[in-house]
């Protein structure tokens, strides 16, 4: 680690380098990385949890750049003004723990979790290394703490080293020929991405992201963006196939006709047992019976984390609260509703509730494609990329090229709105720019233009 760069920078310089080059939450949903620095906290965790099934990209990334790792986390806690900084991982991934270990600074430790799910919900993992909680409908920096996964402090040290984001690294694994983990362009084609797993099967569908949260893709010409954290290849007659292929109409008929009311949706909700009062089995109720309950209820649908627990693992009859409130969500957020509600009791036996990783593989019947994918150190080069204007959250880039302009690799061709809450996109092969779409710039190595 290079101390001098971090004694000698300052708290608003890291925001304005990260900002500078890009940086999201690579673990989330892409929440711009320089406003979470630009905040004030008590604590920062690296969250290394990496709790979907099969996925191994953070595990083998904090296992071969500690030196990032800890790099980007000292920035991080310099940024924000933290005193304390947790890396929080699993006790099985002991290269990483192996490598980190020496390389920790006294006001760091690491925090060994349980093997469950969904150890890398941020809530989760804050609740389970410090004892805090965040409020329901909250963020963590209301209790004082900052989380950001492996990859994202990766690019926050390469980011003061004045480097942009402009790959990502992902595991490509389940039934593909060759699984492996890789690092691409952002903007490179699914397509592309399995051809370095051995090719494309066609009685194989794929999903982009872990197998819980993770969501089916049907066009292959997807590209990569700053937030995709793997792709699955499953054979189509596969339950989690089939579960994620359901309509939303189904779902709502299977949960009116079959539900039981027994609760253990609620029972092992992440949440709930941390206080939150999202209680799936209620809301599949209220969905149920209209003209009953508290009209209040039906916004705790918008503190659900999307884990899938209360689908995948507990529902007995196959109901999914999870696609109930995804949908309750969509409603709610048309018609500007918020959430208001307290946290409330922790659960005595909370800790006796989440779930064991290995049977929730069993559950999802991922056995078979428990495989390793060893990372690769090859940067893969694509002869094209297209990357999106919105990676992240916040208002889509704006582009600051035109079709026809040669760019190299880390230009800045997409630039945030005007005070809007935004990230800057870079070139991630040299070439030419080729289309520019409303959502969309294409990059063609050493291409003309359209
Ligand atoms: S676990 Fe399933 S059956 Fe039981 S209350 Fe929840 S949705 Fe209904
Ligand atoms: S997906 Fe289900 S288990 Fe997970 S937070 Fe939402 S309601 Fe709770």
């Amino acid at each position: 680690m290079n101390d001098v760069n971090i004694i000698d920078i300052s708290a608003d310089q890291i925001s304005t380098h990260v900002k500078d080059a890009g940086v999201v939450g690579a673990g989330g949903a892409g929440f711009p990385t320089h406003v979470k620095l630009s905040a004030k906290a008590e604590i920062v965790i690296v969250n290394a949890a990496e709790c979907e099934p099969l996925l191994k990209t953070d595990q083998q990334l904090a296992a071969r750049y500690p030196d990032q790792v800890v790099k980007g986390l000292s920035l991080s806690m310099k940024a924000t003004g933290a005193q304390q900084g947790i890396i929080a991982l699993k006790a099985k991934y002991k290269d990483a723990i192996a490598v980190l270990e020496p390389h920790l600074t006294p006001n760091m430790q690491l925090a060994i979790m349980p093997d469950i799910y969904p150890a890398g919900d941020e809530v989760i993992t804050i609740w389970l290394t410090t004892g805090r909680r965040v409020p329901p409908g909250g963020i963590p920096l209301n209790i004082g703490v900052v989380v950001n996964n492996v990859q994202t402090l990766i690019n926050v040290a390469n980011a003061v080293d004045g480097k942009p984001v402009t790959t990502r690294t992902l595991t490509v694994t389940g039934a593909v020929n060759n699984p492996i983990t890789v690092t691409v362009p952002i903007g490179t084609s699914m397509h592309d991405v399995l051809e370095l797993a051995g090719g494309i099967d066609k009685d194989l569908m794929y999903i982009s992201g872990g197998p819980m949260m993770g969501t089916l893709i049907t066009d292959l010409s997807t590209p990569v963006t700053k937030t995709t954290g793997g792709l699955i290849g499953l054979p189509k007659e596969h339950p989690l196939i089939k579960r994620k292929t359901m309509t939303v109409e189904a779902v709502l008929r299977i949960a009116k006709t079959v539900c039981e009311q027994c609760s253990f949706c609620t029972e092992l909700c992440p949440r709930h047992i941390i206080g939150h009062e999202l209680s799936p089995h209620r809301l599949i109720r209220a969905m149920n019976y209209k003209s009953i309950g508290d009209p209040s209820l039906v916004t705790t649908a918008l503190t659900c984390s999307e884990c899938g627990v209360c689908e995948a693992y507990a529902c007995p009859v196959g109901i999914s609260p999870l696609r109930v409130n995804i949908a309750l969500k969509a409603e709610l957020r048309a018609k500007g509703i918020k959430y208001h509600g307290e946290l409330g009791k922790e659960d005595p036996m909370a800790k006796h509730r989440l779930v064991p990783s290995s049977r929730l593989m069993d559950r999802l019947r991922l056995r078979p494609w428990y495989k390793e994918a060893p990372l690769s150190l090859k940067v893969y080069e694509p002869d094209e990329v297209t990357l999106k204007f919105q990676q992240h959250i916040g208002a889509p880039a704006i582009p600051v090229v035109k079709v026809g302009d040669v760019v190299r690799v880390g230009q800045l061709i997409g630039e945030i709105p005007e005070g809007a809450l935004g990230a800057k996109v870079h070139a991630s092969i040299e070439g030419s720019v080729t289309q520019i779409t409303p959502q969309t710039i294409t990059i063609r190595k050493g291409g003309a233009a359209k």
